[in-house]
Parts: structure tokens; sequence; C-alpha cells
């Protein structure tokens, strides 16, 4: 069989010359997803052990969602184009590439109905039914869902896709810094999802006013720095003001039984989030995870002679009943018609964060080899005791992953304050640039045109002191905020 051939097994492209490409092949090879038919350009398959990922990223997020009042809904995928266009009234600059429905069966649609490129538009009349008096509030719905944007962009699997998996949260509270407080407690949660099970650290700031969402009072976002200098959008988080429940009626009666406009959040963290993840911390040998998300957290691989099989089997299997009886994901490779050196491959492509090696000397002096997946370190371990020790083998693994993280991160946020500077500074892979800004757009102007950077978060003002002094790095009026540019996803 040729696809399990030593030489298809590896990766051939570079991570550090390539990664794009690299990126692709390791997506395909780790068995995690295929490009969709042929005529679907930008549709993907999410393949078992890819949706598994996935998975642990929306078990997390949900506990974190209901352990703090939210509850989940599900809306119609379609969503008729009159809600879309009231949407499209109020909110100026919403224009999103829409798929439609003209047909149902045999017949042509008297309305046209959108495949929802995000769901504000169906979700918010329905709130406003609900929202009747401040008793009502605040209300929190999260729906998990897919949703299509016809983009006719390349295709990167869990980065640009033409449908995407993400969950989508909506809120509405009777005042301005209640719905402040929501938008920020759902950010900390992603930026916790991030730092504590995917092993990135992120930046946490606003986007620039003219970067908001269409109709925001402002757009919160996580970002998280990519090997290649790139910044992705993490997930973000959207203060809506009072323009969405103005425009679709979310009214409350208040104490005095005065009618209000409710103040509005949305939030939304979509599969990216796993694209961040392999492009992270997988290399040239493949997949590499952290032991929180992996499928597999440990594979057990058997050394053994013909003399020596039967011993080194029992002892592996009875290692792997201890570690799965204390809830740890094991899987022992005991195929008989692949030797050991194929396994280890196989299993580090997979990206299986550690690996325990048993033969005869283990068995003998009642040991366990364990290696880890990121850097090839290795441990001679007691059996007695197996489990717990494994696990605080997890834990250094996932620091290991996480120090990498931040030090790329940390290396690659550089300070400039002319445009010659920032122009120099931001060569390609350069990660952020960060710069005194005056807040008007025209300044995002002379960068972006020529390095297609643009300005990807200002951190929120306590954490960031502008000087009263400091002026902006582009056109030398006093500065108002810190600017981070960088090319992006
Ligand atoms: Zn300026």
């Amino acid at each position: 069989m040729s696809s399990d051939s030593d030489q298809d097994l590896g990766i051939t492209e570079r991570k550090q010359y390539n990664t794009g490409e690299w990126y692709a092949e390791v997506v395909q090879k780790a068995g995690l997803a295929n490009y969709g038919p042929e005529g679907m350009s930008g549709f993907i398959v999410t393949r078992p052990r890819g949706y598994a990922l996935w998975e642990y990223i929306q078990n997390e997020l949900d506990r974190k969602f209901k352990s703090t009042g939210v509850q989940n809904a599900y809306f119609p995928m379609m969503i008729p184009e009159s809600y879309l266009e009231r949407e499209k009234d109020i909110v100026e600059g919403f224009d999103p590439e829409v798929a439609w429905v003209t047909h149902g069966g045999h017949e042509e649609l008297e309305e046209r109905l959108a495949v929802r490129p995000t769901s504000e538009s169906i979700i918010a009349p329905y709130m406003a039914q609900w929202v009747r008096s401040h008793r009502d509030l605040p209300l929190r719905v999260n729906q998990w869902c897919s949703v299509v944007r016809w983009e006719a962009t390349e295709t990167k699997p869990f980065f640009r896709t033409k449908e995407f998996l993400w969950q989508e949260g909506h809120t509405a509270h009777e005042t301005h810094d209640e719905a402040w407080d929501e938008t920020m407690t759902r950010l900390e949660q992603y930026a916790e999802l991030y730092e504590d099970l995917l092993a990135i650290p992120v930046l946490k700031g606003q986007k620039p006013d003219h970067d908001k969402f269409p109709g925001a009072h402002k757009t919160t976002t996580v970002e998280a720095l990519m090997p290649d200098g790139k910044s992705v959008q993490a997930g973000t988080s959207h203060h809506l003001g009072t323009s969405f429940a103005e425009a679709f009626d979310i009214t409350f009666s208040d104490e005095d039984e005065e009618t209000q406009p409710a103040h509005t959040t949305s939030w939304g963290l979509s599969w990216r989030a796993l694209g961040a993840l392999i492009m992270t911390h997988s290399d040239d040998q493949g997949l590499v995870l952290p032991p929180t998300v992996a499928p597999e957290q440990v594979v057990i691989v058997p050394i053994w002679q013909e003399d020596t099989q039967e011993e080194v089997l029992d002892y592996a299997e009875s290692v792997r009943d201890d570690l799965a009886e204390a809830g740890i994901r094991v899987e022992l490779d005991d195929r008989d018609e692949r030797n050991p050196g194929f396994k280890f491959n196989e299993w580090e492509l997979k990206g299986v964060p550690v690996r325990l090696e048993i033969g005869p000397h283990e068995v003998d002096d009642e040991e366990i080899t364990v290696v880890h997946r990121p850097d090839g370190a290795e441990a001679v371990e007691d059996r007695e005791g197996i489990a717990e020790t494994v696990q605080d083998h997890f834990d250094e693994v996932y620091a290991k992953l996480y120090a990498a993280a931040e030090e790329n991160l940390e290396e690659n946020v550089r300070e400039a304050d002319s445009r010659e500077e920032i122009l120099g500074t931001l060569g390609p892979n350069n990660g952020y640039v960060k710069v005194p800004w005056c807040g008007d757009e025209d300044c995002e102007e002379p960068i972006k045109e020529p390095l297609s950077a643009e300005i990807v978060m200002c951190p929120f003002d306590d954490e960031e002191d502008i000087d009263e002094d400091d002026t902006c790095g582009i056109c030398g009026e006093p500065a108002t905020q810190t600017a981070y540019f960088a090319k992006n996803y």
C-alpha cells in the first residue's frame, strides 16, 4: 500500500521556508482534513482527528459559557433577504459575500434566502420578542453552527474556507456598563482558551475604530502571532451599544415603566483556533499537540525480539491499563507488521505528545522510557506510579510548547516611531510593530499600501500609557493610543 510507505509518511516541505505549503501538508498527512469535492473550492472535509480537536475547543468554551450564564439555542441556517437588508440599512458597511437559495424543490422562491453569513439579523428579531421588561435581562444565547461567506480566496484549511464552524454569542443588557462587562468576560474566556488549553499566548486589545464590526460601539480582539510573523485574529467580542437594539426593537421597560433600548453584545470564535494550534506548535516531522487536546495523549511502543515478545507485551499491556484507568488517553501500538522506527515516525506525524518505549531492559528493571514529542527529550522512569509520572510529563510538554510560543511572541514585538522605521522594521515575517498613533485611519495607509500590514490591535488604555508628548509615528500629531501593526491572516 503506497499510502503507508515511509516516503509518504514524511513531511516534505519545511516550516521555516514554505510555511503555507508545509501547513497544508501537515493538515492532510496528519489526517485532519481533506479538500472538498471538485467544483466546490473553498470547502473542506474535517476528518475525525481534526474534528476531535474542534470538540476539545468546543467543550471547553461551552463549559465556560454555561458557567457564566449563557444558554445554547439554534436558529435557522437560512435568512430571508429582507432580514439581511434590514441589517444592511442600519449597519453601514455590512455587506458579506452571501450564498443564495433561490429554489425550493421545483418552485422558485418568492423571496431569496441567504445561507447565514452570521446570525445577528435573524437572532435579534427574536430577542426583541423575548425581552419585555428589565426582569428579562440579561439575556444570553449562544449558537454553535457553521456559516458561509462566499469569498473567492485561496483555500487554507481552518484559516480560509467558504464554510466554517464557529460559535456566535448574542446578549442583551440593561446598561452600557453591563454590556461592556459581558464583552470583556467573553474576551477573557477566549484568552484563557488559548493560553490554558492550546498553549498559545495572545495579545488582548481593541480594533481601531475604522476596523470595528460594522455598527459596533467597540470591537475587542485576541491576537495570536504565528511562526511566519503574521497575526491571527483569534476571537472577537463586540460591544454593540444600542444600534442593533434600535434597529431591531430590542427594548425593555425599566423600573419606572419607561421603554429603553437594550445594550447588546456579540462574540465569536471559529475553527481558526484550530489553524492557530496546528500552525504554532507543529514542526517538520508533522503535527505537534499539547496533551490537553491530543486525541491520544500517550502512545506505548513495545520493542521486542521473538524470545522477549510475550514478556514485553504483557508489561506494556499492564502499563496501558494503569494509564487508561487514570483517565489518560492511551494507545498501545502492538502491530506485528511494523517495526518500532516506523511507529515512532507515524505517531510523531500524528502529534502524540508523549511516547513510552518498553523493551526487555525496561521489563527487567521495572522501568519505562518516556520521550517528549516536541523536542525528543528522554527520561527513564519507574514503573511504579507511572500514571502520575506521565501527568507530570504532560505538564512539562505543555510548558515547553507555551514557552516556545511565548518566546516567539516576545522576540517579535518591536517599537518604532517614524514611518521609515516602521517600514524598515516590518519587513517580511516580522511580527508586530508598536507605534504611537493619533487614531486617524489615514495614518494606516502609508504602511498598509507598501506592506499590506495594518493595525491589528490597540492595547486597552489602562495597559498602555501614552505620554503627553508622544506623537503619532506617521503624521507627528499628538498620539492618543498605541497601535500594533502586523500582517494578518
Ligand atoms: Zn497620525
